[in-house]
């Protein structure tokens, strides 16, 4: 008899993005020449980086010969692009972070829910609400919660709301915490954090033995050089932060797959005999037992993003989103919506107009004007009166969806 992992059980089935393609699929038998357009993705849409595109080119022709073939690479990655990445992502902002605390990965969601096989069981772990759902279904199927409520809150997490009443700033737990995931800029309320904030979040893992699950995904989107880009830029984040860090977004790697996560060395965590363990050491055990890593190809193109060419391209590529994020922005605020967001990430967050809840907004943009987001909902019930729309589209789409926001 195989049993299965019963903590699956647990999780709500999948329910947010079946539901609104349930929806749509409706809507579209009902509406066959409704010209629909999808906001509601968070995926990139423009094409590859020429320079990107090129090193994957040539690194496909040095594996056709019997001097440039690689097989199973580095189990960290290849040096050339950690090297490259300490330097202009991290190093170039004053934070000291070295090439070998680099790990190169096939994604981000994958190393954010990975992590959790070098913790032990009974760690309190802190999300904000709203939250990207993968901190909290990766916690479910590890079996660090209990049953989920009504709401869909798990029972044994600690929620931090995260609304408009509180500037969307989680405010400091008041039970301790072992765990703490932060998003910044955030996914789904496009929120971001100064250096004040992170502060003090490193000052309260720092006096709690807590760990921060830093997820900066969207960091290229920042536009005031003053906010930071990564928790290292805090004093004191060597010995209470892991941050994670994808080529997806600012490089469009999403179908192509390339991410990072930074583990200082000397960060530790308690085993059961009470003794520190680094655990930069533990997630190498785990990450050269359990993947052989990204294809050279691929490592070459995210090698690619740091040549002059890829960061002036790079950079083009996220000018084109914020420009789409400033358009939706106008539009909002023309029609007199109260909207957060959209101006160092590419997700706007609207509150919902007339108390009207998440869905019901959802099923008014559709059916009024054909157009699809994505139901704050969706992401915590705390997201509850608000609604995204992402700023990952054409130029068209994104002028087009103002348009017809106007005549709401
Ligand atoms: C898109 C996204 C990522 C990137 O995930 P990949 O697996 O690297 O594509 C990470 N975190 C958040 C919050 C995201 O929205």
């Amino acid at each position: 008899m195989v049993k299965i992992n019963d903590n699956y059980l647990k999780l709500k089935a999948g329910y947010l993005f079946p539901e609104i393609n349930r929806r749509v699929k409706a809507f579209r038998f009902a509406n066959p020449d409704a010209a629909l357009i999808r906001l509601g993705i968070g995926d990139v849409t423009e094409p590859l980086p020429p320079a990107c595109r090129e090193a994957m080119k040539n690194a496909i022709d040095d594996m056709g010969t019997a001097e440039g073939f690689r097989g199973y690479g580095p189990e960290q990655g290849y040096e050339w692009l950690r090297k490259a990445i300490a330097e202009h992502d991290f190093q170039s902002r004053g934070c000291d972070v070295n090439a070998e605390e680099i790990f190169i990965s096939d994604g981000s969601k994958c190393d954010s829910s990975n992590i959790l096989d070098i913790f032990g069981a009974g760690n309190r772990v802190a999300v904000t609400d709203p939250v990207y759902p993968v901190y909290v279904d990766s916690n479910v199927m590890a079996g660090q919660t209990g049953k989920a409520d009504s709401e869909g809150r798990y029972a044994g997490l600690t929620y931090l709301p995260i609304s408009a009443d509180n500037d969307f700033a989680a405010e400091i737990p008041s039970e301790p915490v072992d765990l703490i995931y932060l998003c910044f800029p955030n996914n789904p309320t496009g929120a971001v954090a100064t250096k004040a904030q992170l502060k003090t979040w490193v000052e309260y893992a720092r006096g709690n033995n807590a760990l921060i699950l830093f997820d900066a995904a969207y960091e290229a989107f920042i536009q005031d050089p003053d906010l930071p880009h990564s928790i290292f830029e805090v004093e004191g984040a060597r010995e209470c932060a892991i941050e994670f860090r994808s080529f997806s977004k600012n490089a469009g790697f999403t179908g192509t797959r390339c991410a990072l996560t930074v583990i200082p060395k000397g960060l530790t965590g308690t085993c059961g005999q009470g003794e520190q363990i680094e655990l930069w050491s533990l997630w190498n055990r785990r990450q050269s037992t359990k993947s052989n890593g990204v294809s050279y190809i691929v490592q070459r193109g995210a090698e690619a993003v740091y040549s002059a060419a890829g960061q002036a391209e790079v950079k083009a590529l996220v000018s084109f989103y914020m420009k789409n994020a400033a358009i939706i922005r106008h539009g909002l605020s023309v029609s007199g919506f109260e909207f957060y967001g959209g101006q160092h990430a590419p997700y706007v967050w609207i509150k919902t107009p007339n108390g009207i809840d998440s869905w019901g907004f959802f099923d008014y943009l559709l059916n009024t004007i054909s157009v699809v987001g994505t139901p704050g909902i969706g992401f915590g019930a705390a997201g509850e009166g608000y609604f995204r729309l992402s700023a990952f589209n054409s130029r068209e789409n994104v002028n087009e969806t103002m348009e017809r926001i106007k005549c709401l």
